[in-house]
């Protein structure tokens, strides 16, 4: 591959599922035809490449975002390995923030299932490009036409198939091409051998290619006259109109195969490079100037100054601090020094590599398009912009939300003690979801994070990478305090101790926001009430308690504080007086406004076989449950329930033994709600 890919070129792409739809598979296939890997990894096996860290290979689920670069053609693509698991949303919005395209694979058999919408709706968000592959054809119960129709159910999305199989199931055998008006029949390990489309498929394959061309000439005024008109459209003009409607996300092209017999790769990896977006057909990328916040723009391209966003950072075992760059504006060279805009700071960059799954390749530079691996970066983190310092930028960061759940860990000697640091400090740098925190009183160290499964698997590689050994509590879900109605209050810190006293005095009004606001602070004081200088001192001491609620100790979120009032002295005040006094009126307001706990819910989905969706259903219940849908048939019923995180624990364990292991379930975080009354007195009291 040359070192320099024409910019159009380049496809950065990622594999988007529900976790067992086979997007490891594929993605494993893909790196096999492409020609990278030389043996065919299996996941069922724990071998395939992109899965390289052992609790992954464990419990089959890819979980790190790491970046692969292949060669198609005259193409380079770079697979952006996304997360199947949605208890890593981290890892699923930063991934779909840098990439320009993406594959949804779907699982034949079951058709759209609720991750893949949840997944879908996140592509949505960030205006990600899609083409979906329909995997699994060879599986007993396949259907292609049913996984289209609930394509267009479900997702609401307007699917094109530019394929139809030969065969479902144990018959699947090959794929007609819509577009070429061949057949694909595959063979072992890969191969394929193109052919006529066979006679008895001929009418489908009129079918399909009827409606996939009236699909596209929808979308394009002079293929729609054409169509109309009953003139004859050209394979080259229905293809660019088909990229066209892509790229703007009209239409979701599809296709079929079987990733597990490698049937199908080679076509879905043309149809990569055919419809998805090159960096330079998606709009450039904007950011602000961090010296005047006026808007930048920076098109995809080599010789404007550079902008690149920390996509990852991971700690490689062999060359040690390694950040993901995506490069979206000029490049990156060796032993050249950068300016981090996001933290103000110039770094160095050692060595630039390009990252294959199985080895690394060091690049003198990589440009505009492209995703680099930089050694030498020691203070950038995820979600960091590196620029130019005399051209800045600071790009929009992916949005990560807050921590929902939280475990004591306690290393058992003093050397443990220094290996968790070591261990805390190079996780959260990777994942910013991960949250760590010192309980004042009891001098614990508590560990947060986005769920059991994300917990587990962080106390995982703290055990295995980086060897603690250590003594971890019950997991506690982080409540929140709020207030339900609007007060006004007075906070006064008055100490009159001998010579110089201390006085502060503040008015606050508090109100409650909607949920999500977080807290916000303003200042309403008219005629220096209060000398300005002591106003941030107030903020300080209000944002304080609020770490540390009046309730129960909970952080204090969605509500507003208003400074309105105040009265100063001109010896005694000071900074510290303002603070504490902020901090007393807020912890005043909270109890004054109606308090009451909040606690995370979470969107939960169950796909168990019919038989035991009543003990499901009653166990949901049980759990304070609260059922939003039940959907299928007696042969597998999948229900989506919201449960409050503080019921959820130990789910996974009990739904496997009451269905003898054959319902699975995801779960993710969805918003916080009121706790009810009697729970709260409960957790109030500590119990
Ligand atoms: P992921 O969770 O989406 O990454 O899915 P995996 O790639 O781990 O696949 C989940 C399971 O489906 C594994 O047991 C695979 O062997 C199996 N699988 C993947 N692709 C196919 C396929 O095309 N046909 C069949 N029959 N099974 C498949």
């Amino acid at each position: 591959m040359p070192t320099r890919t024409p910019i159009n070129r380049i496809r950065n792409i990622g594999f988007i599922a529900h976790i067992d739809a086979g997007k490891t598979t594929v993605t494993e296939r893909v790196l096999f035809v492409s020609g990278r890997t030389y043996k065919i990894g299996d996941v069922d096996a724990g071998t395939a490449v992109m899965d390289w860290m052992p609790q992954e290979r464990e419990r089959g689920i890819t979980i790190t975002a790491a970046a692969t670069t292949i060669p198609w053609k005259d193409y380079q693509v770079n697979i952006i390995d996304t997360p199947g698991h949605v208890d890593f949303t981290a890892e699923v919005e930063r991934s779909l923030r840098v990439l320009d395209g993406g594959i949804v694979v779907l699982d034949s058999v079951a058709g759209v299932q609720p991750q893949s919408e949840t997944v879908w709706r996140q592509a949505d968000r960030y205006q990600v490009p899609r083409i979906c592959f329909v995997n699994k054809m060879d599986r007993t119960g396949a259907d292609f036409e049913r996984t289209i129709t609930s394509i267009k159910h479900r997702l609401k999305a307007q699917a094109v198939p530019v394929q139809a199989p030969i065969g479902q199931e144990s018959s699947f055998k090959g794929v007609m091409d819509l577009m070429e008006g061949h057949s694909y029949i595959f063979g072992d390990a890969g191969a394929f051998q193109v052919g006529p489309i066979p006679e008895d498929l001929k009418g489908d394959f009129q079918r399909y290619r009827d409606a996939m061309i009236e699909r596209i000439a929808e979308t394009d005024d002079a293929l729609m006259i054409k169509y109309l008109e009953g003139e004859d459209i050209s394979k080259a003009e229905l293809k660019a109109a088909l990229r066209q409607a892509t790229i703007n996300r009209r239409l979701f092209p599809v296709l079929c195969g079987s990733a597990l017999r490698t049937m199908g790769v080679a076509p879905l990896l043309d149809a990569v490079v055919d419809y998805l977006p090159s960096p330079s057909d998606v709009p450039p990328v904007e950011g602000f100037n961090p010296n005047n916040d006026a808007k930048v723009i920076r098109k995809a391209d080599d010789n404007e100054p550079l902008s690149a966003l920390a996509m990852k950072v991971m700690t490689d075992p062999f060359v040690g601090r390694l950040v993901y760059l995506r490069i979206y504006s000029g490049s990156v060279k060796a032993g050249a020094v950068v300016y981090n805009s996001t933290k103000k700071r110039r770094e160095r960059l050692g060595r630039v590599l390009r990252m294959h799954s199985n080895h690394r390749e060091e690049v003198a530079e990589i440009t505009a398009g492209n995703i680099a691996a930089c050694i030498g970066l020691k203070e950038t983190f995820t979600g960091d912009t590196i620029c130019e310092e005399a051209n800045p930028i600071v790009l929009e960061p992916p949005k990560f939300p807050s921590p929902v759940i939280s475990v004591a860990i306690e290393p058992i000697s003093q050397a443990d003690r220094d290996k968790l640091i070591d261990a805390i400090r190079k996780l959260s740098e990777e994942d910013p979801t991960f949250v760590v925190n010192q309980n004042k009183e009891t001098g614990q160290t508590i560990i947060s994070g986005m769920g059991e499964l994300h917990l587990d698997v962080l106390v995982d590689r703290m055990k295995r990478e980086f060897s603690v050994v250590a003594n971890v509590g019950k997991p506690k879900v982080s409540y929140r305090e709020t207030v339900t109605r609007t007060t006004k209050v007075q906070g006064k810190f008055v100490r009159q101790s001998g010579g110089h006293g201390q006085y502060g005095d503040v008015w606050i009004e508090m109100e409650p926001l909607e949920r999500g606001a977080g807290l916000v602070f303003e200042n309403k004081i008219a005629g220096g009430s209060i000398p300005r200088e002591f106003i941030p001192a107030v903020e300080k001491g209000v944002r304080e308690a609020a770490e540390n609620g009046p309730v129960a100790g909970f952080h204090v979120v969605d509500v507003k504080v208003a400074l309105v009032d105040g009265s100063y002295h001109d010896v005694d005040s000071s900074e510290m007086a303002f603070r504490a006094a902020g901090g007393i009126a807020f912890r005043e307001a909270i109890r004054k406004g109606g308090p009451i706990l909040l606690e995370p819910i979470m969107e939960m989905e169950v796909v168990t076989p019919g038989e035991y969706l009543g003990s499901v259903l009653g166990d949901l219940n049980a759990r304070r449950g609260q059922i939003k849908s039940i959907e299928g048939d007696d042969n597998l019923q999948q229900i989506r329930a919201l449960v409050p995180l503080a019921e959820s624990f130990g789910y996974t364990t009990a739904l496997r033994s009451m269905s003898q292991g054959r319902a699975s379930q995801t779960m993710e975080f969805k918003y916080y709600e009121p706790v009810p009354q009697h729970i709260a007195a409960a957790i109030i009291k500590g119990e």
